[in-house]
């Protein structure tokens, strides 16, 4: 009987994986983590020997917690860190270079060149992204131009790139499967998300050799079968879709203006704008929602580079709080924060705002200021920018939002999530089950095999949710985002 989904979440820090069975239900899980390797500062890197082995061994641990046998599991969905760039030999399947992690700001003068000319607009075009560092073509250019013989072997086609989805694809198939999911593709900044296939033009740019490309497939395709040594059987690999959009179908976001938004050490924001792809004019990132089908459907993308790690600062490095879960008690213990705004600007200020010299800033203190307010004007302040990006988000969509979907380590704390409510005026909604990526990617793995069928079972299924229900009064909500904007005016460069 097959009636187990294996989902498999390679993040950043760590592996993991969970076993589901046929109601959506974690039946056990695993994680482990692996080594971060700094060479410079600036610099990130992941061993791809490890990130297989740390992947593998969560597997193997979370189907023997389940009591699984590997002829038990109807499919793989996979989910992964997105962008992290790994090129490998096909005559020997042995990665020439560490896989260099979306975080790693090496190749930020080239992306910077790139922006400001002819480049910049094709980028912007065709892949729906501003040119940055952050996406793999810089990366792969820079292993083709720095490691040793590498630029020969890939014109003579013996090199492979792929991002963490494509190696994890290449490994369990044992070599035989080249592939990567289209919501990874597009954020490589060379696919054309509008045409569904690599781009020509930004290859050459970036001196990318096609024959290193993998096939591009939609999310829930299938990706091949498992060599079935590894878990005494071939299981089909179902299904792969980068972190936050399998978190956006996991979060069940399937209508044009469903958005959800993850509230880790900084926010990922993501809205479903259905058949269309929108050119943002408030440069969020236009990219491919995670699809069971051929279907184009596309979603806008904003983050905020710091929402819990305010709450890390309070705690670390002013010692206002000593755990985060603390902030919701300090925070309640005041009925306002008494006029005082925390803009948590520490590495400067993404969307909408875009100010990379902005700096935190805390104004409107008076004698009566405490610790408490300033505890509840950083928890305030994660608010705030969220709900900036999601009007920027109905400006660019012309849609209102009906609800928010929010996930992740902050989303635990009910003082926030109420606040967010408020000040959207929007419910907002917890799911029940917080692992929204890992489900996302068991949802489109069972839907590939059959075990559920269609969205509407899965939304059916979804497990209870805590819902934030919004109770402040328009006046009072306009009198705080007045006095948002005035402190944000004094964060600006
Ligand atoms: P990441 O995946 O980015 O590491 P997580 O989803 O694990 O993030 O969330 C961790 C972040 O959430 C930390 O920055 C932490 O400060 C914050 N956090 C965790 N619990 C709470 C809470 N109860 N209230 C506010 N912030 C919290």
């Amino acid at each position: 009987m097959k009636k187990y989904i294996l989902a498999l979440d390679q993040g950043t820090t760590s592996s993991r994986a969970i076993v589901f069975d046929a109601g959506g239900r974690a039946v056990s899980a695993s994680q482990k983590e692996f080594r971060q390797i700094y060479p410079q500062a600036g610099w990130v890197e992941h061993d791809p020997d490890e990130i297989w082995q740390s992947q593998l061994e969560c597997a193997l641990e979370a189907l023997r917690l389940a009591g699984a046998a590997g002829d038990e599991v109807a499919a793989i969905g996979l989910t992964n860190q997105r962008e992290t760039t790994i090129v490998w030999s096909a005559l020997t399947g042995r990665p020439i270079y560490n896989a260099i992690v979306w975080q790693c700001r090496r190749t930020a003068a080239r992306a910077e060149e790139a922006a400001s000319g002819p480049l910049g607009r094709l980028v912007r075009e065709k892949c729906g992204v501003e040119p940055d560092a952050y996406f793999s073509a810089t990366k792969i250019e820079w292993i083709l131009q720095n490691v040793p013989g590498a630029r020969e072997a890939a014109e003579r086609g013996e090199l492979r790139f792929g991002t963490v989805d494509s190696w994890l694809i290449w490994k369990l198939t044992d070599g035989r499967e080249h592939l990567m999911d289209r919501t990874n593709a597009s954020r490589t900044m060379l696919y054309d998300i509008h045409k569904f296939e690599w781009c020509g033009e930004l290859l050459d740019a970036f001196g990318v050799p096609r024959s290193m490309l993998p096939e591009v497939r939609p999310s829930g395709a299938g990706f091949g079968m498992t060599a079935p040594e590894l878990f005494g059987t071939a299981i089909p690999i179902a299904a792969a879709a980068g972190d936050q959009h399998a978190a956006l179908f996991g979060q069940c976001c399937f209508a044009p203006g469903e958005a959800k938004n993850t509230y880790g050490t900084g926010c990922f924001l993501l809205m479903n704008t259905g058949a269309e792809a929108i050119e943002s004019k408030n440069r969020l990132i236009t990219t491919l929602a995670a699809t069971e089908d051929e279907r184009p459907e596309y979603a806008l993308e904003g983050s905020v580079f710091v929402a819990g790690a305010a709450v890390q600062w309070l705690r670390d490095e002013m010692g206002l709080i000593s755990s985060a879960a603390e902030s919701e008690p300090i925070a309640r213990s005041v009925p306002d924060t008494a006029g005082v705004y925390l803009v948590p600007a520490f590495t400067g200020l993404g969307a909408p705002y875009w100010d990379a010299y902005a700096r935190g800033t805390i104004v409107g203190i008076t004698r009566g200021a405490g610790r408490a307010h300033i505890v509840r004007a950083a928890l305030e302040g994660i608010a705030y920018q969220a709900a900036d990006v999601l009007r920027a988000m109905e400006a660019d969509t012309g849609r209102r939002l009906p609800s928010l979907r929010v996930d992740g380590g902050a989303s635990m704390n009910a003082f926030l999530m109420q606040f967010q409510a408020d000040i959207l005026n929007v419910p907002v909604r917890r799911p029940g089950y917080a692992e929204t990526t890992a489900l996302g990617a068991a949802y489109l793995a069972g839907l590939n095999v059959g075990m559920w069928s269609g969205r509407d079972e899965l939304r059916s299924m979804a497990a209870s949710m805590t819902e934030f229900v919004p109770s402040m009064e328009q006046s009072r909500r306009e009198a705080l985002l007045d006095g948002w904007r005035a402190a944000l005016g004094r964060a600006l460069r």
